[in-house]
């Protein structure tokens, strides 16, 4: 996608309205038009990166502890917040709607609508162990 036809990217330039809690040259977090719970808020790289395989080590590092920095603001706010999930959609089979990636910091509290569904599968240890063989083998040695 093109970043000008980006929201996120549009929100970033002030083009379009966003509600900022936190930027630097690398990072932004703005609140979600969409919460699941007063205080949801999405960690941005602040340049256009589609998935999670586009950004940069520093980027990603930094969207990680900007959320972990929100987290404990959070927790020390007014908000109703006891305890915090974090959602990365990397791809569409994995819900992501926004082709810019973003970090979801989501308050809970008991009660609140949060779901997610789905069934844990048994499988074999050497079926497990095929998979982490199959996984390690591609590992970038970074
Ligand atoms: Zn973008």
């Amino acid at each position: 996608m093109d970043a000008h036809e980006c929201i996120f990217c549009e929100i970033l330039a002030h083009r379009e309205p966003g509600s900022f809690v936190y930027r630097d040259e690398v990072v932004a977090a703005f609140l979600t038009i969409g919460p699941i719970n007063p205080g949801h808020l999405l960690v941005v790289p602040t340049r256009h990166a589609g998935g999670v395989g586009d950004l940069t080590g520093r980027e990603n590092a930094a969207m990680f502890s900007t959320a972990q920095r929100l987290s404990q603001a959070l927790r020390q706010s007014s908000i109703s917040c006891q305890g915090i999930n974090y959602w990365l959609a990397d791809g569409e089979a994995a819900f992501q709607d926004v082709f810019h990636v973003h970090l979801h910091v989501i308050p809970r509290f008991p009660g609140d609508s949060f779901r997610v569904s789905f069934e844990h599968t048994t499988p074999a240890r050497k079926e497990l162990d095929q998979i982490a063989q199959s996984i390690a083998e591609n590992l970038d040695q970074g």
